[in-house]
């Protein structure tokens, strides 16, 4: 899944294809939505909130859409064609320019007065620019399981949360109260905000299970966190993380 950063780079992959151009074409694939025409109307911005984005126009209306495993948006030049068809949830085209999004998994129309709706449960951004990286979280729940929380920090998903048990040096399934999380959490802010620029920065644990760790040569393990069916994957040190 697309983690805050790879959803701050559609943000501006959106920006750069839609911003201050009129739209002269909408298709919205999705049934709820189906007959919403946004001609005419101007793309104010896009802006990435966690792993929402939210498309507004001047129309005071806004387009949310979520990525979440395989959804995509694919930018280009008006005459922009992608596929397959039937897995287009929405077109939006301007005289020089288009956007489609594939496979996303959410695609929703609103009033931009009315944004709270998709985005009002969410934690703190990390990526947001008064971000706290000393703020408060819950203290009886595993490390891991409440970094994935959106409602608790928006934007981490099972890379970052991972490296950033890494860098606190503790368990996965540590309590969180027992870890000062905050210069982790700042770390992986900084890698995050690199990373949006195209800068990713090589992983100490995610997706590495059975490679030696880079500090202490032990053999990578993964497991899961979380409740099922929510559970996600980790990966850990058992040594630096012990
Ligand atoms: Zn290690």
């Amino acid at each position: 899944m697309p983690e805050g950063d790879a959803v701050r780079r559609s943000a501006l992959a959106l920006d750069a294809a839609l911003r201050d151009r009129v739209l002269v074409a909408s298709d919205f694939r999705v049934p709820r939505f189906a007959t919403i025409d946004l001609t005419g109307q101007r793309v104010v911005e896009t802006v990435a909130i966690g792993k929402h984005l939210l498309t507004r126009t001047d129309a005071g209306l806004s387009i949310h859409s979520h990525r979440r495993m395989e959804g995509k948006w694919v930018t280009g030049a008006a005459d922009l064609r992608t596929g397959p068809y039937h897995q287009i949830r929405v077109v939006l085209r301007t005289e020089q320019t288009a956007a489609i999004g594939v496979r996303l998994a959410m695609v929703e129309v609103a009033a931009t007065a009315r944004e709270r709706l998709w985005i009002g449960h969410l934690g703190p951004d990390i990526l947001a620019d008064d971000f706290d990286p000393r703020m408060e979280l819950p203290s009886l729940r595993p490390v891991v399981d409440t970094l994935l929380d959106q409602k608790v920090i928006a934007g981490l998903g099972t890379m970052w949360a991972a490296e950033a048990a890494f860098i606190a040096r503790a368990s996965p399934y540590a309590n969180t109260g027992n870890t000062d999380l905050a210069p982790a959490l700042a770390a992986i802010r900084e890698s995050m905000r690199a990373s949006v620029t195209g800068r990713r920065p090589a992983m100490a644990v995610f997706e590495r299970v059975g490679q030696p760790c880079r500090v202490c040569g032990s053999p990578i393990r993964s497991g899961r966190v979380g409740t099922p069916p929510h559970d996600r994957i980790t990966y850990w040190c058992p040594t630096c993380q012990g």
